[in-house]
Formats: structure tokens, sequence, C-alpha cells
């Protein structure tokens, strides 16, 4: 690890950002920072405000209250296009790919940002930068299908796709929005694997292998979180729960999230007494994966 060589200025700096919709209030003032080389998961149950995080940070929304700082910019001042696309790039959980085109347009849209409406309407007829779609599809197992119809892939090909077009883009801050719901276990570890490697230094060699880059991402299982991630983000009905190393966070911790309100430990009640009355032992996972 290079830990020596990570600056500790943070690429992300929340203070007190919130958002609301009409009779909703889906994210409740939240502050946090986020240095180079985290990688941090977001759990919490449906509608507890995990894809309104990740837009805020994408700069696909705008908070209602406090202020965003990206890379030491303010995100409200980013300007769309090579700023704000080298800054953030984000897998949202429909993938955003357009159907009709073949793979390779659609990992090239990565480039986009960098490049003028010319160029890329060019692009359009005759890919340019091709090598980096070929080398990013390579990586994800995915050579063959450069020229392939994006409508005629799997589900699992078309979010390969999705992270292979943020592979190109090479922001310095990764949003993956829920990157395994639709996966099976094996291709779910795959997936985390890949997405984690391009932070880590042990990481693929792609375009994006760098240390000084922050990927977070939303998901749900507690062995994939504590396994992957070292940091997690404990979301409940737009209300941070917790905000921890995945070293302090335990599997139990994760899943009394998930409780439903009327299940939930009344407040100073310890189930089965002081030591807890859960038989899970969760220690072994607790290191797991830490930096
Ligand atoms: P999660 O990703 O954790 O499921 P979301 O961030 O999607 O949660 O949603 C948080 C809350 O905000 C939910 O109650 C949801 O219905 C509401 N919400 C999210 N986006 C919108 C929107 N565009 N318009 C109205 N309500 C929204
Ligand atoms: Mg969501």
């Amino acid at each position: 690890m290079t830990q020596n060589h990570r600056v500790t200025v943070p690429l992300i700096e929340a203070r007190g950002i919130s958002k609301a919709y009409p009779g909703t209030v889906a994210l409740a003032p939240l502050s946090f920072s986020v240095k180079p080389g985290e990688k941090v998961a977001i759990a919490g149950p449906s509608g507890s405000g995990k894809t309104t995080l990740l837009e805020l940070m994408a700069c696909a929304i705008q908070a209602d209250q406090g202020s965003l700082l990206l890379d030491g910019r303010d995100s409200g001042r980013l300007k769309p296009g090579r700023e704000l696309s080298s800054l953030v790039g984000i897998i949202n959980q429909g993938y955003d790919l357009v159907p009709n085109l073949p793979a390779i347009h659609n990992v090239l849209a990565g480039r986009l940002g960098d490049w003028s409406l010319l160029r890329s309407m060019v692009s359009l007829v005759r890919p340019r930068d091709r090598h980096l779609a070929e080398a990013a599809l390579e990586e994800l197992g995915m050579a063959n299908k450069l020229m392939e119809r994006t409508s005629h892939l799997s589900g699992g090909e078309q979010q390969r796709l999705a992270v292979a077009r943020v592979i190109v883009q090479s922001p310095k801050i990764i949003l993956a929005d829920e990157p395994v719901s639709s996966l099976d276990p094996a291709r779910a570890e795959d997936m985390l694997d890949l997405l984690t490697g391009l932070i880590d230094d042990s990481g693929v060699d792609g375009p994006v292998h760098n240390p000084d880059k922050v990927l977070i991402a939303t998901l749900h299982s507690p062995e994939m979180i504590l396994n992957f991630f070292t940091r997690v983000i404990g979301l409940r009905d737009g209300e941070l729960q917790f905000d921890r190393p995945t070293g302090k966070v335990t599997i139990d911790d994760l899943d009394d999230l998930y409780l439903l309100a009327e299940n939930r430990w009344p407040e100073g009640w310890v189930p089965g007494g002081a030591g807890g009355g859960l038989d899970r032992d969760s220690s072994s996972h607790g290191s797991a994966g830490v930096a």
C-alpha cells in the first residue's frame, strides 16, 4: 500500500447538505468528508436516501441547504463537461446506456465530457479513442462484444459496460448505485473486486488505476460491505445512523439498519442481556478488507 503518498485533503467535503421533496425529507442535513483512497459503502433500506446522496455528489441534483465541495471546489459552480466529468462519474442503477448503439459507443460516452460536439458526432461514425474502449472491455472480459448492439447484451454485460464507461471517463470520484443488485453472489464479488480495484494499488492495471480516487457505492449485503469497503455510512429514513470504518461495524449493526420500525429494539433494551443475545459472531468479518 502507498498510504504515505496519499494526500489527506478530502475529495468530498459535505457540510449540512439536505434534500426534501414535497412531503418527504429524502436526506436530513448530513456532514462528512471522504479522503482519497477511501472505499465507502452506503447502506440502508429502500427510501433511506442512498440514491439522493449519490445524486447530490454526482451534481445531478442540488442540495436545498449546506455546501458540498468536490476536490475543494464548490459543486454548485462546476461546469458540466470536462470539469465535472474529470471529477465525478456515476454508474446509475439503470446503467443509462443507449440500447440501439454498439457497445463501443456506450463505453466511449465516458469521454464525452472531454470532447467537443463535433468530435462527439464524428465519433459516432468512426469511434475515437477506440483503444481506450478496447482496453476497458478487455479488462472486463468483454473484448469480443465491442461492436455488439447494446440491447443484445445480457443484464450482467450491460452492467459491465456501464463500468467500462466509468473506467474510460476516469473521474476522481466514482459513484455506483446498487452495482451488484442484479448479480448472483459470484458475479457480485467479481464486480466489487473490479470496482474496488479501481481505487486500490493492487487492483486492475486499467486506465483509472490510481489511489487518489474514491469509490462510493450503495449496496445491501453486510458481508460484501465488510469485505470490500473501508468505511460504511448507514442511513435510515434520510437520517444518518452511523459513519464508521468497517472495522468498527458489525453484521448486526448492518442488519439493525434494515429492521422494520415495529421490530426495532426499544431504546435502552439490550437483547439477551449485556453481552447481546444474537449468536452470530461478526468479528471475523470486522477487519476484513480494511485498508
Ligand atoms: P434509496 O435510494 O435509499 O431507496 P432515495 O434516495 O431514492 O432512497 O429516496 C429517498 C426518499 O426520497 C424516498 O422517500 C423517495 O420516495 C423520495 N424521492 C427520491 N427522489 C424523488 C423525486 N425525484 N421526487 C420525489 N420524491 C423523491
Ligand atoms: Mg436507491
